[in-house]
């Protein structure tokens, strides 16, 4: 069947928060085409957030404060221009969403509410709707993307493979959910498809962060970095009945930091004999202390009894989330586990947010910007897309203009040869196995031996399907993961290998995936390279 050819001065995929920024910031002169799998606004972790965004706008504090703070989250592996660059832009950015009618959190003088959360140094997280934060941007930007003239919207439609012509991406292959095709040929391609939580078995991420923007990035030529840097969130509410694949609720360190506290089986405390700070410590030493726990076959819950019902008030949507789960935070211990949050690696990208494959940028958490370096400092995430949606449009737009090549459809067509998709259930099953593996083995704690076994296993189940096949790409990402968190011998940020406990100055340096694959190291110096 003959594909339907549609021809756009930029091409978006993904229509979360970082998506939804570049085509409202690309449109005007240039037509946009915005392909998101979901609903636009609805779908995809940007929804989700409910801390807020981080910015440097309160009374003593500074860019300068917030730069500091990220930096020493992201343990010895940020780039700091890219870090100035992004707290630098924070305050225009906030005034941009204000401006576009996002309905922030107000004190009662009018001034913003300031919040604060553990590792920033000030009260700089601002939040709408007390915690729907990511719901009530998401639909303001939503509703003004559907009002701005030059988007074009295709909702419900997968991008299978982006097109190139020559070493140059020229536009992506879609598919509509009634299995219709349509290739859009664009001057100027971004990624902005999220993160990969939901690789791993237990996850707070959507169903729909399965990481397929790295494996469409790679196939076209852009290489990857830092992949084995995943965070791990220390207390999503698992009572163990969980629907495979939908995400994790989570229960904040806002509640620990109100009083409760981490108890195993046995109603013993574990955190205070591991850190100084007990359950408000870093989320990786939390995550690690309840790992360490689940290990010995104990459970964990998290006591928030002693706030009474002062809980539903504080915390409404974890309130919700218990209530749905059928617990009541006031009488009831809260059943926990750590899962996978946020992924720091991804497409490297340069200022700009420009792949190494030429037409082709990347922006939200799909990219590596080495704004987080090793670990993310909570509510940044939201504030990168927002910094990086705005400088990749402009970017973006930029080539466009210039180039303004007659586009043509004689890109690489053979596309349409798609191999038949496997055995629906044999790829379901693959997939809840390369789950599995995942946290048993790439989680909170690795070690080199089963991350042997483990990359041997995902060899066997890879050949099991067609190279070209979604199941495909889900193991080959999975196992670059696990590869880098094997070559990585050290121990930092989201990163921790039992046999390597500490940091090394010998791994102040990154993993880096080509297009082929192969995995090489390059010192931060070099790093800003590999994007070209
Ligand atoms: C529960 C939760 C709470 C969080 N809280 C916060 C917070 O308070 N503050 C903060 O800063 N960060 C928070 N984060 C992280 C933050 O939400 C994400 O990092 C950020 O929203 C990512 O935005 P994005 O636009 O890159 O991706 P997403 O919002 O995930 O959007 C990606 C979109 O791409 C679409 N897509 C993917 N692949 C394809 C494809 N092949 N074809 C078409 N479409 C595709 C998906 O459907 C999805 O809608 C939280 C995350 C979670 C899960």
């Amino acid at each position: 069947m003959t594909p339907v050819i549609h021809f756009s001065d930029i091409l978006v995929i993904g229509g979360g928060l970082a998506g939804m920024q570049v085509a409202l910031h690309a449109s005007g002169d240039l037509r946009v085409t915005l392909v998101e799998g979901g609903v636009i606004g609805e779908s995809g972790a940007s929804p989700q957030a409910k801390g807020g965004v981080a910015v440097a706008v309160g009374e003593g504090d500074s860019p300068g404060f917030h730069a500091a703070d990220t930096e020493v989250a992201g343990a010895g592996f940020c780039d700091a221009e890219i870090v100035k660059l992004v707290c630098d832009a924070g305050p225009a950015r906030l005034d941009e969403l204000l401006w576009a009618g996002v309905p922030f959190d107000r004190a009662e003088d009018e001034r913003l509410v300031l919040n604060h959360e553990a590792a920033h140094s000030h009260r700089r997280v601002v939040r709408a709707g007390g915690d729907r934060s990511g719901r009530l941007i998401c639909a303001t930007l939503a509703r003004n993307l559907r009002e701005t003239p030059n988007i074009e919207l295709r909702q419900g439609c997968t991008v299978v493979e982006l097109i190139c012509e020559g070493e140059r991406v020229v536009g992506a292959c879609l598919e509509h959910r009634d299995g219709r095709r349509e290739v859009v040929i664009a001057q100027a391609t971004v990624l902005a498809t999220g993160g990969l939580g939901q690789l791993y078995a237990r996850s707070s991420n959507p169903p729909e962060a399965r990481g397929t923007g790295l494996s469409l990035a790679m196939r076209a030529g852009a290489r990857l970095v830092d992949l084995e840097f995943v965070q791990f969130h220390p207390t999503g509410l698992w009572a163990g009945t969980q629907a495979v694949g939908q995400p994790v609720a989570l229960l904040s360190e806002a509640i620990r930091g109100e009083g409760a506290h981490l108890v195993n089986e046995r109603g013993q405390r574990f955190m205070c004999e591991i850190h100084p700070d007990a359950e408000l410590a870093p989320r990786d030493i939390v995550s690690r202390g309840i790992w360490a726990q689940q290990a010995r076959g104990e459970s964990v819950y998290l006591d928030a009894t002693a706030l009474g019902k002062s809980f539903a008030r504080r915390f409404p949507s974890a309130y919700e989330d218990c209530q749905r789960a059928g617990f009541n935070p006031a009488t009831d211990r809260l059943p926990v586990s750590p899962v996978a949050h946020y992924h720091m690696g991804g497409v490297k990208v340069d200022a700009d947010g420009r792949t190494s494959a030429k037409g082709l940028w990347a922006c939200g958490e799909v990219a590596s910007t080495g704004l987080h370096g090793a670990n993310r400092l909570a509510s940044n995430s939201l504030l990168e897309a927002l910094v990086f949606g705005e400088r990749v449009a402009r970017s973006a737009a930029e080539v466009a203009r210039i180039r303004n090549a007659p586009l043509s459809a004689r890109a690489n067509l053979d596309l349409m040869q798609w191999p038949d998709a496997p055995d629906c259930a044999a790829a379901e099953r693959a997939l809840q196995q390369v789950r599995a593996l995942m946290w048993a083995t790439v989680g909170v704690v690795r070690n080199g031996a089963e991350l042997e076994r483990t990359l041997e296993q995902f060899d066997q189940m890879a050949a099991r399907f067609p190279a070209r096949s979604a199941i495909h790409d889900t193991i080959t990402l999975a196992s670059l993961i696990a590869l880098a968190a094997l070559r990585r011998c050290e121990s930092r940020g989201g990163h921790y290998r039992s046999d390597f406990p500490q940091p090394s100055p010998d791994w102040q340096k990154h993993t880096i995936f080509d297009s082929s694959g192969i995995c090489s190291e390059a010192l931060p110096q070099d790093l800003a390279l590999s994007a070209r």
